[in-house]
């Protein structure tokens, strides 16, 4: 953990990122800064009990001065003061390094909490350059410290059952702290995955897939349809006359509308269907396991149930209308079948031509091709 180092994660590419995800992957870096504070803390409540057992008040002593500092850096992170927080927190485990290793040797261990700063450092989006260098400072730390002890130590040796007693505590210690840090390094990088992985696939407005995202799946769905010689069906719908709910309702209105439908096509969908806003405001269906006359069915239901819904609206929008009864909007599909061997692009083309008969013979109805 370095002073003026920023979280790992907020290292990670812009790119994609929605507003807001860098102070909450932020928040979590600072979160865990705070809990191994607290560790380090309960670690040297543990080191003062074990120097006591081990008859060396001195050293006893000299973590409550540790527990102290981290009561301080903790308080600081708290108030968000996290520059003079990490500085402090480099301060007490240089200082109790050198201090612990020069009082009882090398031997005892206290050097690999040192090591503990080289992930942060690394992930941490500092300038390579200045990366680079507190990492060389450190190991220049890590080996003066091993010469010193050697040339100049231990100052209050301890016995050597209590010195393999010491290195083992904190060798333990420096494990378990690695393996959390690792731990939430690992999940950051699982959340960053699935967060990059969501804006690649889904439309952020509806949380329907994307148009990608559906050519991809739907790849997959005409193989598995050919494998199995069972039929697939595509159903594209389109809002009738959305451009005038924007118009009368405004814009905010007709996202409204736009979410009210990927909910109501997520509800009347089964888990196997693939379900896309392909545009605008059009959506695009491919139903596994059904041929025309199904799909023709769900349409229709689908037809109905947005012709019913009634959208009350809360906007603070100045050009919002908002009508007594609600918002009402209706749907115009276009249904086919999806041959064997035939190229997706042209069973998406029937659609549209099965939409466009759909429009043009009076709207709020289903075609089938
Ligand atoms: P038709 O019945 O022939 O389909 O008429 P329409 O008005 O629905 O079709 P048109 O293509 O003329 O207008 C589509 C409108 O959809 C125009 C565009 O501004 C609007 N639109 C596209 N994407 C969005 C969006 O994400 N949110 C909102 N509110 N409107 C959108
Ligand atoms: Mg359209
Ligand atoms: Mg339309």
């Amino acid at each position: 953990m370095n002073q003026g180092l920023s979280s790992p994660v907020q290292a990670a590419p812009q790119a994609g990122r929605l507003p807001g995800d860098g102070r909450r992957v932020g928040r979590a870096f600072w979160v865990m800064v705070q809990r191994v504070v607290v560790m380090a803390a309960c670690v040297d409540v543990l080191l003062f009990i074990l120097f006591h057992l081990l008859d060396s008040p001195f050293l006893a002593w000299m973590n409550v001065a540790s527990v102290a500092i981290y009561a301080v850096a903790y308080a600081l992170l708290q108030r968000r003061r996290n520059v003079l927080a990490l500085v402090l927190i480099w301060a007490e485990v240089l200082g109790h390094a050198a201090i612990g290793t020069m009082l009882i040797g090398w031997g005892a261990g206290f050097h690999y909490y040192l090591m503990m700063f080289i992930p942060a450092i690394v992930v941490s989006n500092a300038p390579r350059r200045q990366a680079v260098c507190l990492v060389l400072l450190l190991l220049a730390f890590y080996l003066g410290l091993d010469m010193a002890a050697e040339a100049y130590g231990p100052w209050t040796p301890l016995n050597r059952w209590g010195v393999h007693v010491v290195n083992a505590f904190n060798v333990s210690i420096v494990f378990a702290m690695f393996s959390y840090v690792a731990h939430v390094y690992r999940n950051a990088v699982v959340h960053a995955e699935q967060r990059l992985h969501e804006l690649a696939t889904r439309d952020s407005l509806t949380g329907l897939s994307n148009r990608r995202h559906f050519l991809a799946l739907a790849e997959h769905a005409m193989a598995r349809a050919h494998r199995h010689k069972r039929p697939l069906a595509l159903v594209l719908i389109d809002i009738d006359h959305f451009k005038q709910i924007n118009d009368i309702h405004g814009h905010d209105a007709g996202d409204k509308v736009l979410v009210r439908v990927g909910e109501l096509l997520r509800r009347t969908c089964r888990e196997e269907d693939i379900v896309a806003r392909w545009g605008g405001e059009e959506f695009l269906l491919m139903l596994p396991d059904n041929d025309h006359a199904g799909a023709q069915k769900l349409a229709e239901r689908f037809r109905i149930v947005a012709q019913d819904q009634r959208l009350t609206l809360d906007l603070r929008a100045p050009d919002a209308v908002i009508t007594e009864q609600g918002i009402s909007f209706t749907v115009s599909l276009g249904v086919t079948e999806v041959l064997p061997y035939e190229a997706l692009n042209d069973a998406i083309a029937r659609s549209d031509k099965a939409l466009y008969s759909a429009k043009t013979g009076g709207r709020n109805r289903v075609v089938v091709v």
